[in-house]
This record gives C-alpha cells, structure tokens and sequence, in this order.
C-alpha cells in the first residue's frame, strides 16, 4: 500500500480484493465523538490515503455488541462491525485496546470482513467470538478465513487488578484465568492470547490466526491511554473489499 508515512497494512499476507491497515501517531485525529463531522472528515481522511471509497465506525462502548453494516458512517453503538457490502470498509479504533480483523470468503467465493474492539470488557464479553460467530451465520467459511490481532497493550505491560481477572473467569469460565500471569505484584493480561484463543475454540486454524505482536504501552508508534493517559489519540484499524 502506497501512501503516507502514518498508514501502513496489517495482515501479512492477505491480498486483494481485501484491503487493510493500521494509522499510527502521525495519523488523522480519531479521538472526537463518532456522530460528529469532524469525525466523518478524520476517516475520510484515512479512506482517502487507503484508496477506500466508504468506511462504517460506530461508538465503542466495551460491550458484546455485534452489528453487520450496510452504510458508511456511525453505526451506533457497538464493539464489532462486519458486511459483505463491496467497497464498504468497517474501522475500529484503539489507544491499547486490541483491535482484531476477520477477512475470509462464503460458499459462493464473495468476501466478508469485519473487525472487534477487544478491550478487556469487550473480551470478557467474548465480542472477537460473538464476531466470528456472526459472520459464520452470515454465510463466512472459517476454512477460508485469517484474523490478526493489531497492536495493543501487549502482555510485556499489561498490568490489570483483580476485578478485570474476575471479569473474565465470570464472562468465559475458569480458564480463562490462564490469560493472567503474575509479575511485580501484579496481574498481567494477555490480551493477545485471549482474542486469539476466541477465534480458535471457533475452528479458526491456529496458522489462520495472526498477532502484530507491538506493544502500545512499551513502544511509540501507536497512541496509548496507560502510556500517555487523557491526552492520547486513537489510531484506526480497518479492513475492507
Ligand atoms: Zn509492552
């Protein structure tokens, strides 16, 4: 993908008709509310550089939610988006939340996408799951699928308390205590794990599974809540046919 120094692409090797990436701290400022122009003018922005003719966001609000879009624009409130609908690319956008990408075909050989704002609640929620199994009843292939966890608060950094380890053993079961690790008198949350481990209980083979593997906390590429607090932006994630 050419284009500016702010965008790149994600997956490693999905190619077109998808198209995907990532903007970074140099990227259009994603941080003001969804419904607003100045939002809409911050993505066109990003679709333009992307060669994308229409983009559907919505309000993250760490929920569960799933909705298939039809329309660019806010979608309303919801953690995960997908569509089948050609030239109609779904963005997330994050500051350490796991944004994660689903891309694969139906029975019929027509792409679907989608992707999930994995916070710890969305995760907890089982939304990268609940995606996955939306996007299975719309008619998605899982043997034709690939997924890649974007850059987020990694498990070098990831420190949580009890309640968000609470959370998820009530949100998923007992094991998924194993996504906790202690360090520095801390719980430390792998996130990549969890969100991959959702795809794979759901037949996604574990080589269709990706992860970036950049940390937001320790590194500087991408904005960081934990890193830079209230004065941090967001970096979008998007994919699209
Ligand atoms: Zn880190």
């Amino acid at each position: 993908m050419a284009g500016p120094a702010w965008l790149e692409p994600l997956f490693p090797d999905l190619a077109p008709p998808f198209v995907h990436g990532m903007t970074n701290v140099r990227g259009p400022y994603l941080k003001s509310d969804p419904d607003a122009a100045v939002h809409a003018a911050a993505v066109a922005e990003v679709g333009a550089a992307a060669g994308l003719v229409a983009i559907a966001w919505s309000r993250q609000v760490h929920g569960g939610t799933v909705k298939r879009v039809e329309a660019p624009g806010c979608a309303g409130e919801a953690d995960a988006l997908w569509t089948d609908r050609t030239g109609l690319a779904v963005m997330g956008r994050s500051a350490d939340c796991p944004i994660v990408l689903l891309a694969g075909r139906n029975a019929a050989d027509a792409p679907l996408w989608g992707m999930a704002h994995a916070s710890w609640r969305s995760t907890a929620s089982d939304i990268t799951g609940h995606l996955l199994e939306a996007m299975i009843d719309g008619g998605l292939d899982p043997a034709t699928t690939v997924a890649i966890v974007a850059p987020s608060a990694g498990p070098c950094c990831y420190e949580v308390g009890d309640e968000v380890r609470e959370a998820f053993v009530a949100g998923l079961g007992a094991g998924a205590a194993r996504f906790f690790s202690e360090a520095r008198g801390k719980w430390i949350l792998d996130l990549w794990a969890a969100n991959s481990d959702a795809l794979r209980r759901r037949g996604l083979a574990p080589d269709r599974v990706h992860c970036d593997g950049r940390c937001t906390i320790c590194g500087d590429e991408f904005p960081s809540y934990r890193r830079d607090g209230a004065k941090s932006g967001r970096f979008g994630v998007f994919v699209g046919a």
